[in-house]
């Protein structure tokens, strides 16, 4: 690395160092405080709904161990405070535990994103050890046939189960994460009790996004306008109830929305997440807009570097880039245009008003494919896999 504000070292950082360096290089670049390592692309589970690209990486091109501890340093010593272990799934790495050591050691707070399925006690506890300080465990529904279903994946829910207790009886804060769609809305209820019943500290609801894997789920994915104002009822009657016992972040679909939402916070604004082979990206499905160039932790720039020149962050950073309705909207500072990957993949040019803005000549197009999608016959879904998706097979009801 070039650049002797983001020099990655192997060495801890002790606290008077990492507090030195966030005063100075975090500040003028404006680090995010937050970073989402995707160690791998790797996953035992196949949502349709997942958020990693269609052309996955692939293992042998993976950050070597010593590469990611170098990434830590090196966020660390740029004044990150915390990292996001995610996936794919992490803990088909076998040097989790040894990252998760390390992330401690140059003093970043450490949440782990997990489907679960591959943690025991014994790791779980080992991971705890490490310094380990938080979990996210994705649920795909709140019975095991349907989930496990959506996951691909059998026995599934009854691990996650597990995996839930356990981290709590570790004493780890938990959140639980639930991936909304149509198939599985009508369990909300159901799910947020489950969150309830495993003592989480906090529960995620999230309508799918579309793009990538839902993308070409989306027709069995997409929910009907009336089960997402039931969803909205139920999320508000159970944030008031829960008040004190279980925080609900709740992301509504943008297909129905009136304005976008503030896509990471703004392009290159508050956000970057690492790819397992060591690109690093405005967001995790930045990859899908084609004709940009997203430069690697492995070249010769530091991360820092990256993130405050690189073409592709500032091609679509702050306002100066915006086309009307954008660029004399009073919106533009709040929203930011909303998403540059949903631009794209539904206007084949990330430069244009997310079409999820009613002020998209577009809006009205993405309303009527969402109502008709909604009501339509597809409901078997083409699971994620490195083979480029495998259709589910014609065993279930459909809905
Ligand atoms: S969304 Fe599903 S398939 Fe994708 S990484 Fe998460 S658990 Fe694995
Ligand atoms: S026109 Fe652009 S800035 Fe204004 S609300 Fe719509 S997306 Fe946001």
């Amino acid at each position: 690395m070039s650049e002797a504000a983001g020099t990655p070292t192997d060495t801890p950082i002790d606290s008077l160092a990492v507090l030195e360096a966030r005063g100075t290089t975090a500040e003028a670049f404006g680090i995010p405080l937050a970073v989402l390592a995707e160690l791998t692309h790797r996953c035992p589970l196949q949502c349709p709904y997942c958020s990693n690209p269609l052309e996955l990486e692939r293992a042998r091109d993976e950050l070597t161990t010593d590469e990611w501890k170098r990434v830590l340093g090196e966020l660390a010593g740029i004044g990150v405070l915390q990292i996001h272990f995610s996936g794919g799934e992490p803990a088909v790495r076998k040097d989790l535990t040894e990252l998760v050591r390390h992330a401690t050691d140059v003093g970043l707070y450490s949440n782990l994103i997990t489907s679960a399925v591959l943690l025991t006690r014994g790791r779980l506890r080992a991971l705890a050890d490490a310094g380990l300080c938080h979990v996210q465990i994705s649920f795909q529904g709140s019975d095991a046939a349907s989930a496990d279903r959506v996951a691909g994946f059998r026995n599934a829910h009854a691990q996650k189960l597990d995996v839930a207790r356990w981290v709590r009886e570790l004493d780890l804060p938990l959140t639980v994460n639930a991936v909304m769609h149509r198939q599985n809305l009508h369990q909300l209820p159901d799910i947020i009790q489950m969150a309830v019943d495993l003592d989480a500290d906090r529960l995620e609801i999230a309508n799918v996004q579309y793009y990538g894997w839902a993308l070409k789920n989306r027709a069995a994915l997409m929910p009907t306008l009336a089960q997402i104002e039931d969803a909205t009822r139920i999320v508000e009657e159970a944030q008031a109830r829960l008040k004190g016992t279980l925080a609900i972040d709740y992301v509504v679909p943008d297909y129905y929305a009136l304005r976008p939402k503030k896509c990471m916070g703004g392009w290159g604004r508050q956000f970057f997440n690492i790819s397992p082979t060591g690109k690093i990206l405005p967001c995790h499905a930045a990859e899908t807009i084609t004709g940009l160039h997203f430069e690697s932790m492995r070249g010769n720039r530091s991360i820092a570097s990256i993130w405050r020149t690189s073409d592709a962050f500032n091609r679509y950073r702050g306002t100066g880039w915006m086309p009307e309705p954008c660029a004399s909207c009073d919106y533009r500072e709040i929203d930011f245009g909303g998403c540059r990957c949903q631009a794209f993949a539904l206007t084949g040019n990330a430069a244009n008003t997310d079409p999820a803005c009613t002020l998209s000549p577009l809006h009205e197009r993405i309303f009527r494919t969402a109502e008709a999608e909604a009501s339509g016959e597809v409901s078997r879904f083409v699971y994620r896999n490195f083979k480029g998706g495998t259709p589910e097979a014609d065993t279930h009801d459909d809905a």
